[in-house]
């Protein structure tokens, strides 16, 4: 199966999300006035925050899938091009 993404380098892909990226905001105000432990528990227990968790976190998981299936390949190929099948008889 083809892959349909462009072929970019990782630092190409790097430069595009953090160009692209913005502030996140999961909700309409800041968290600028509370402790350490305050913004830790509501980082954990906020059910925006979660979802944004949950976000980042299947993104990761889809990058990492890509990421290990294209490797995957590419060392297939390079097998395959190390020993080449013997010709038929
Ligand atoms: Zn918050």
């Amino acid at each position: 199966m083809r892959c349909l993404l462009p072929k970019l380098s990782a630092g190409v892909a790097a430069g595009l999300v953090a160009a692209s990226s913005t502030p996140a905001s999961a909700h309409v105000g800041d968290h600028s006035h509370m402790t350490f432990a305050t913004l830790a528990e509501h980082l954990l227990t906020a059910l925006d925050h979660r979802f944004a968790i949950a976000a980042v976190v299947l993104l990761a998981g889809f990058a990492a899938v890509v990421t290990a299936m294209t490797r995957r390949k590419a060392q297939a190929r390079a097998t395959a091009a190390r020993s080449p099948e013997t010709p038929a008889t």
